[in-house]
């Protein structure tokens, strides 16, 4: 590799390094712009780094805005508060041995499990928030939790906060897909074409001015969010010296602190309609049909939180749960297929299947209530 070709190299893994945020493994982000449908990013929460994952944000041009969603993470039961890791691990840890904590964005939980919140605010909320869950009645935990249920699924406030998150970065996107073309496009041609040379070190005057610019722009939109933007001014000043900072200015703008981060069906409306009608659906099936349920079980807190909901957005059970085609009986919680005889599914940890006919009885049970 000759120099500049390092020296791009080196500048991509600067600029990819920049794209990732260490996020709770369980988070969801939306990224996307004014008036389109936002795409849903996960982080690979395989990779497990601090009590988190790392996401990956959109890096390529256009740049998009971007917003943070959370599921529920904690849910109080009757003997011990769940605690959701990631979207398939969880732990329960009994009432009396929980011990919250908060260390910078960690959250501990007891001797053995911590947990990566979204920011050092979110870590101190819900250890406090958890501290006084702990003191009331099982009845108390349960309305306290509807409540913050409740709360987190508001589509109308989630879209307010994704546009106005798209509105303040207009113009420091706009810039950064110009910065984009001039780091990546410009200056590699000039460079492959002339050399070390004086036209190069001219492009390279002009990169420094975008990113004066860029820097302009960010104490703009920030003036007002000192407490959300920790050391603003210093960012400010990375901004307009390096690059892979400047070309990721709306980032911080976007992902600013918010103590209430909906729920990620809050984002109806926002994301695409099929993309929302599949993690519904999953959603109700992990909420409702918990390992060991049966079909004289009552509903879970969590699983009444997400009827409340579709409820109030006027979504039919036979949307969120629909029945199966299956003419077997069905696991409800993972759709697998079973022979005739057989009553639970053991994979999901005990969970009564579904006769074809039993499934038919309840949706119209369920759709008459
Ligand atoms: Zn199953």
């Amino acid at each position: 590799m000759t120099d500049g070709q390092t020296l791009f190299a080196v500048f991509v893994l600067l600029y990819l390094i920049e794209c990732l945020r260490l996020a709770p493994s369980a988070a969801w982000m939306a990224a996307g712009a004014e008036k389109s449908r936002w795409a849903v990013l996960r982080p690979w929460s395989r990779l497990q780094i601090a009590s988190g994952s790392p996401l990956l944000l959109s890096a390529l041009p256009p740049h998009l805005a971007h917003t943070f969603g959370l599921p529920w993470l904690f849910v109080p039961e009757l003997e011990a508060l769940r605690v959701r890791l990631t979207d398939s691990q969880y732990v329960s840890i009994a009432w009396d041995k929980l011990a919250p904590q908060a260390e910078e964005s960690t959250l501990h939980l007891d001797a053995a499990t911590r947990l990566r919140l979204n920011s050092p605010v979110q870590a101190q909320l819900w250890a406090q928030r958890l501290i006084d869950w702990r003191e009331l009645t099982p009845e108390q935990r349960r309305s306290a939790f509807l409540k913050h249920a409740h709360a987190t699924l508001a589509p109308q406030a989630a879209a307010k906060t994704a546009t106005r998150a798209a509105e303040r970065t207009k113009s420091l996107r706009l810039l950064a897909n110009i910065l984009f073309v001039w780091c990546f496009g410009v200056i590699s041609v000039i460079y492959h074409r002339f050399g070390d040379g004086f036209i190069v070190l001219a492009a390279a005057s002009v990169l420094l001015l975008l990113q004066f610019i860029q820097s302009w722009l960010f104490l703009r939109a920030t003036r007002g969010m000192q407490l959300g933007i920790p050391h603003r001014r210093w960012r400010a000043l990375g901004i307009a010296f390096m690059p892979q900072l400047a070309l990721r200015a709306a980032d911080a703008v976007c992902l600013v602190g918010d103590d209430q981060l909906p729920h990620p069906l809050a984002w109806r409306g926002l994301i695409k309609d099929d993309i929302w009608l599949e993690s519904a659906r999953r959603f109700w099936r992990e909420a409702r049909y918990t390992p060991g349920w049966s079909q004289n079980e009552a509903l879970s807190v969590e699983a009444e939180a997400l009827q409340a909901f579709f409820r109030r957005e006027n979504i039919a059970a036979t949307k969120y749960d629909p029945p199966s085609a299956s003419k077997l009986p069905v696991c409800p919680r993972c759709s697998a297929e079973f022979q005739i005889n057989i009553t639970t599914c053991t994979s999901c940890g005990g969970v009564e299947l579904r006769s074809p006919a039993a499934w038919c009885a309840a949706g119209s049970a369920r759709n008459s209530v």
